[in-house]
């Protein structure tokens, strides 16, 4: 019997990570802690039907209505910030980070805190604070699992090889919704036509974060994080069919590639029942059908967002923190239809520029409050630039 807590529980990858568990055998899995947003009904529902101890939403005004949903439930309902963490703080063995954004590190730390194994689908936490997740892990002795799936390929990929073997680490990318227009029409590109991806079916913000490749600069940096290579030797291949996820090459040579269906319930069910492997309702590829797969080098000029990613792993730092919370809040910008899709990478460059060239403000220690610190600093520095180009 493993206990499971599942903070971001009514988004895509928490749906996916609850679907696994109803179709588990009956008794492989206690839910401890569900969370989310002002999805209530969902909340509640799942909560009732796993026989969770306690249902938590984000925010205070959807505490009645979640009260309400779990009437007569026995469930527990909370709200805000500190029922949160609390949550992420009760006793479990696995707990998965599925919140989106820099929010959920707090409480990631948090279950790391207590031992716990963290199945991270959060990589915003390792962007911001990746050596903080990665002590707080070590000095608790508790495991961190990627389930990004490029990350949870990788992961796959080491196991039982030498590290010191590791020559290079190839992250594949879609190309996302974009990958074939031509560049003159990008400035165009519309928020909702940023949100369609060609083949993964993912949340509104990873999906547009797709379409800029700011998803994969933050990969890079996740990748970076979490194996410990250097960035020299992490590269992006963009492979369209989204059927190898990721590579690694070893000394002598060998690339091992993991490939598999565009369906997370892979990474999330590796994760789930690690260290076994057990079956999983996934499609199995026909590759004779497939036929084919293709790949090639990204486009530098199409994609700022990896020279991004670049430029921060070589300052270090805080960086991570401030080119995270720029694009969070570029990200919000382009949504509202503030500024243009191109506009992003922009405002993210702009951001970095200036906290850069603020004395002590990247190079400042690595503990969570400055990180949080360095992150609302970043984004009212975001807002500021955004107010200035706004269109
Ligand atoms: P989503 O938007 O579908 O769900 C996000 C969840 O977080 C929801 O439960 C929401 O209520 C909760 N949430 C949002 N803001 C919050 C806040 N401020 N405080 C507390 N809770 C909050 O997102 P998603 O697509 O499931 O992605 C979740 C994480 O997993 C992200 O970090 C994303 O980058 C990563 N990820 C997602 C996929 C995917 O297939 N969706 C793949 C790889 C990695
Ligand atoms: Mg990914």
């Amino acid at each position: 019997m493993r206990r499971v807590s599942i903070l971001g529980a009514t988004g895509s990858i928490g749906q996916n990570t609850l679907d696994l568990i109803y179709r588990a055998p009956p008794g492989a899995f206690e839910v401890v802690a569900l969370t989310g947003g002002c999805n209530v009904a969902q909340l509640a529902a799942d909560a009732g039907r796993v026989g969770a101890e306690i249902a938590v939403t984000a925010h205070d005004d959807c505490l009645d209505d979640l009260r309400a949903a779990l009437a007569g439930s026995g469930v527990e309902a909370a709200a805000g910030q500190g029922a949160l963490i609390e949550a992420a703080e009760r006793p479990a063995d696995w707990v998965m980070s599925a919140i989106v954004g820099a929010a959920g590190l707090a409480p990631g730390l948090r279950a790391l805190e207590q031992g716990a194994t963290l199945a991270l689908a959060n990589k915003e936490s390792m962007v911001c604070a990746g050596p903080l997740v990665m002590e707080t892990a070590r000095r608790h002795g508790a495991t961190v699992l990627p389930v990004d799936s490029e990350h949870s390929a990788i992961f796959q990929g080491l196991v039982g090889e030498d590290r010191a073997a590791v020559e290079r680490i190839v992250i594949t990318a879609s190309g996302g919704a974009f990958r074939d227009w031509p560049l003159e029409r990008l400035s165009q590109a519309t928020p909702a036509e940023a949100a369609t991806h060609p083949n993964w079916d993912m949340g509104q913000r990873i999906t547009i974060d797709s379409a800029s490749m700011f998803n994969k600069a933050l990969e890079v940096i996740e990748a970076r994080e979490l194996f410990g290579v250097d960035p020299a030797r992490i590269e992006v291949l963009v492979h369209p069919e989204s059927i190898v996820h990721a590579l690694v090459g070893f000394a002598d040579g060998a690339l091992m590639a993991h490939v598999g269906p565009h369906d997370m319930r892979h990474a999330i069910g590796y994760a789930l029942n690690w260290p076994e492997r057990r079956a999983l309702p996934v499609e199995r590829l026909d590759l004779a059908a497939l036929g084919q797969l293709t790949f090639r080098a990204p486009d530098a000029a199409r994609y700022p967002a990896l020279r991004l990613a670049r430029e921060v792993m070589a300052q270090g730092g805080l960086s991570g923190a401030a080119f995270n919370a720029a694009k969070e809040v570029a990200l919000d910008g382009f949504i509202a239809e503030r500024i243009g899709f191109l506009q992003m990478a922009e405002v993210v460059e702009e951001v970095l520029t200036r906290l850069s060239s603020e004395p002590g403000r990247i190079d400042a220690r690595f503990d969570l409050d400055t990180v949080l610190h360095v992150d609302a600093h970043a984004r009212d520095t975001a807002w500021r630039v955004i107010s200035e180009r706004a269109v």
